[in-house]
């Protein structure tokens, strides 16, 4: 027999090592047989996660419990704003999950025992798991803005939760007079798509520049800068006017007076720090923490749920993982391309733990794409590493990148054209 020298060793030693982290990533050992798994939030955190463990492990059984029959994507609802798609357009089922072998129940999950082991339901099901996963996505601070409330939203929508609000806005836009104002107040960070209000402010004047020209959108802004500021000031500067007499769009930021304080559903009117503004079509998006279950299950330290961010289990409870909006997670923004990207992360962590491996190294990543206009895409990416000692998720220098300021209107296109793309690819990804 051959004898290897001490370079050689180190070598196949190193490979063997990377095999076993691959090894790692899929595959079920006996030990993982019949492992119960309950995933409750059926959005791209909580569905990408039940799906994945099936594809990586289909020795263990998975139940995902949603409330709603159809899940609504928030992302391209904004499209459905400026009448560009239908809210059909943004429905997803569950039955491509079942034929992963998932078992999906829609109920509402009332509480969570960490010590029994067991997620209990408004149906009056208990439901025993050897690991949890809870992605529940985000509440609104509804005491933080006087005179805001459910009740309100119906009147004066946040529509931050696509579906029945997303329509209320639109037919609103579509109700409201050529010359009117549509008032849009994001509030301060974190919150749920940190560009999606100034992707909203852009669809609605998509819209309105062809259908209700002499109509203005105010921004009432809780932050003084925002997500791809210059790229949207730009495209608002080429597509709308912005900064001339006849700008379509206006910002104040929190220092400029525009974080408002209280809204007036009678008067359509909402208070900012120095002046009340009235909008025939007004948006309020509220501050946010995690979705209510977090609370309840008492998986939250402040507004939102710490995590461990090499596996997402919780800091709190053992045997509970939080993903997607209502965890910890920064520096990942709160997508649903991070909530999918978490959800990967985690689904092979449970799958190696529920084996006896050691999880492997994550990498995530996350792009956030905005459509401006017509053939005018815009947008952010970032590839993140975890520093283990620290528990955080790091940027890693020179990967990513931002649409280029000096882009070419072919690239714009080009960019629009990817962020639909993309919505096929991940809506595919969660639900397909
Ligand atoms: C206007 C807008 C545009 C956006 N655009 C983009 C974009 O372009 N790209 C992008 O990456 N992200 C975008 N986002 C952000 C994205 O939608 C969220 O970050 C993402 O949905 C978070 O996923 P999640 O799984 O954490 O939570 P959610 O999507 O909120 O899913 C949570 C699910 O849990 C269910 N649930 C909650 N509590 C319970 C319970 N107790 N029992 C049973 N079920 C429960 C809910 O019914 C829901 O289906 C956008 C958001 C908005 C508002």
């Amino acid at each position: 027999m051959n004898k290897i020298n001490r370079r050689e060793f180190i070598k196949l030693s190193a490979a063997a090592a990377a095999l076993g982290t691959l090894a790692g990533c899929t595959g079920s050992t006996t030990r993982s047989k019949g492992a119960r798994i309950v995933v409750i939030g059926g959005g791209p955190g909580g569905a990408t996660a039940a799906k994945q463990i099936r594809m990586m492990d289909p020795s263990i059984q998975v139940t995902l419990v949603e409330a709603n029959k159809h899940y609504h994507t928030c992302f391209m609802s904004n499209e459905v704003l400026a009448g560009d798609r239908t809210l059909d357009s943004i429905q997803f089922g569950f039955n491509g999950l079942r034929g992963h072998g998932v078992n999906v129940v829609h109920d509402m999950v009332t509480g969570i025992d960490p010590k029994t082991r067991m997620v209990m339901t408004k149906g009056g099901q208990s439901l025993p798991y050897d690991r949890c996963i809870v992605s529940p996505g985000v509440d609104f601070k509804w005491e933080a803005i006087e005179g805001y409330d459910a009740n309100v939203a119906e009147k004066i929508p946040h529509a931050w939760k696509a579906g029945p609000q997303t329509a209320i806005l639109r037919r609103q836009l579509e109700a409201m007079p050529n010359g009117g104002t549509v008032i849009i107040a994001p509030p301060g960070n974190p919150f749920r798509c940190p560009p999606g209000p100034y992707e909203r402010a852009s669809q609605i004047a998509h819209y309105l520049k062809q259908h209700k020209p002499r109509s203005k959108i105010l921004i009432l802004d809780a932050k003084d800068k925002f997500s791809k500021q210059g790229l949207f000031i730009q495209g608002w500067k080429r597509l709308y006017g912005y900064g001339t007499d006849n700008s379509m769009i206006e910002w104040v930021s929190a220092a400029g007076g525009g974080k408002i304080e209280s809204v007036n559903a009678g008067a359509m009117s909402v208070q900012g720090a120095v002046e009340s503004f009235k909008g025939d079509v007004i948006n309020v998006i509220p501050p946010q923490k995690a979705g209510k279950l977090a609370f309840v299950a008492g998986l939250t330290k402040g507004d939102w749920c710490p995590v461990n961010k090499k596996t997402f289990e919780s800091l709190i409870h053992a045997n509970i993982h939080v993903l997607g909006d209502a965890s910890i997670a920064a520096g990942m923004p709160k997508s649903g391309y991070s909530a999918n990207v978490q959800a990967k992360v985690c689904a092979m962590a449970v799958v190696d733990m529920l084996n006896d491996r050691e999880p492997g190294d994550p990498s995530y990543m996350n792009t956030c794409y905005s459509v401006v206009g017509k053939d005018y895409g815009i947008s952010v990416s970032v590839v993140y590493s975890l520093d283990e000692t620290k528990n955080a998720i790091v940027a890693v220098k020179g990967a990513g990148g931002l649409t280029p300021s000096d882009a070419t209107p072919e690239m714009l296109a080009r960019e629009a054209h990817y962020a639909h793309g993309w919505f096929a690819n991940i809506t595919n990804d969660i639900f397909g």
